[in-house]
């Protein structure tokens, strides 16, 4: 039994040093790669499910590594978070999916809205300074970007959060709501803050078809965010099946690679030349 207690003890410390190895690893090479810019920013499409017009694209960072190649979110976004690089990290992105979208529209392509996505951590009262810096120094027009923050900021439910939204939204920048039913339950926070769409989380769209309760949950969002005059976007949507149920159940969006993957900057560029856009919006 001490035998094996001990093997147990010396499995867990070896767990933890390599988490804490791996950890620190990746925090001194996101140092290395702010300074040297391997961040880049993918977009992917937004489309008006009844038309088809193209609505919006959300920005989604990637890095690329020098020597591992193209890194996604999942891998670093949370050690970056954790050690507090996503303030820079996101400023980064927040600047250059504002500079993108003025070049695209002075290249004359069609003007659209911009969807960042703004962690937890960022979101403090200096984000106003920090989006109005963003607009002003590149030029975008405040409608032409939107944020996309977790339940988990506006269920802070601090006065400065709703504050903070409140200035935002002021400003004319559009607000959503990420991974909308994933986070906590209450539901009373979406009528004091002035958000304007819900993102539909993929989880539950992915089981479009497979599962009916998480068909129910999807149709009930769709009804909640309606109910609020809100409007719904269903993310992560694959197949014409589950596009079909969406339009069915009267979601106003979708995105996923039935439209289109994230595209790099050049790629959108040629989607927005190709693809019919609403910019009446
Ligand atoms: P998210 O904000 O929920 O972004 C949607 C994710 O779903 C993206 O993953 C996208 O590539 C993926 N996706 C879109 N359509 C489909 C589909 O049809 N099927 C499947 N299987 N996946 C689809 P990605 O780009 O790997 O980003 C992962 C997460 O990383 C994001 O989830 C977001 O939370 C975070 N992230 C990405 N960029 C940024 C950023 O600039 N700042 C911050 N703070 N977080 C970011
Ligand atoms: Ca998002
Ligand atoms: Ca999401
Ligand atoms: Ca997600």
């Amino acid at each position: 039994a001490k035998a094996s207690g001990r093997n147990n003890f010396q499995f867990y410390t070896q767990e933890l040093n390599g988490r804490t190895y791996d950890y620190l690893m990746v925090e001194n090479q996101l140092r290395r790669a702010i300074e040297r810019k391997e961040f880049q920013l993918y977009y992917q499409p937004q489309i008006e499910l009844a038309s088809g017009a193209l609505v919006g694209c959300e920005a989604l960072i990637r890095w690329m590594h020098p020597e591992r190649g193209m890194v996604p979110p999942d891998r670093f976004i949370p050690v970056a978070e954790d050690s507090g690089l996503i303030v820079r990290i996101g400023e980064w992105a927040l600047i250059e999916a504002c500079r993108q979208n003025k070049a695209w529209q002075e290249q004359g392509l069609p003007a659209i809205p911009v969807a960042v996505n703004l962690s937890p951590a960022q979101f403090s009262s200096s984000i106003t300074a920090t989006v109005e810096i963003a607009l002003m120094e590149t030029g975008l027009s405040a409608r032409h970007l939107e944020l996309e923050v977790t339940e988990g900021v506006v269920m802070r439910d601090a006065i400065e959060v709703i504050d903070t939204l409140r200035e935002l939204k002021r400003m004319g920048v559009r607000l959503s709501i990420d991974d909308f039913g994933t986070g906590y339950s209450s539901l009373s926070y979406l009528r004091r803050f002035p958000i304007d769409k819900l993102k539909v989380d993929r989880s539950f769209v992915d089981e479009i078809g497979a599962d009916v309760d998480d068909e129910a949950i999807a149709s009930a969002i769709i009804d909640l965010a309606h109910s609020l005059r809100l409007k719904v976007i269903a993310e992560g949507v694959e197949t014409a099946d589950q596009a079909r149920f969406l339009l069915q159940r009267g979601c106003d969006q979708i995105q996923g690679f039935l439209v289109s993957r994230p595209l790099s900057a050049g790629a959108m560029a040629e989607f927005l030349q190709t693809w019919r856009a609403d910019t009446g919006q």
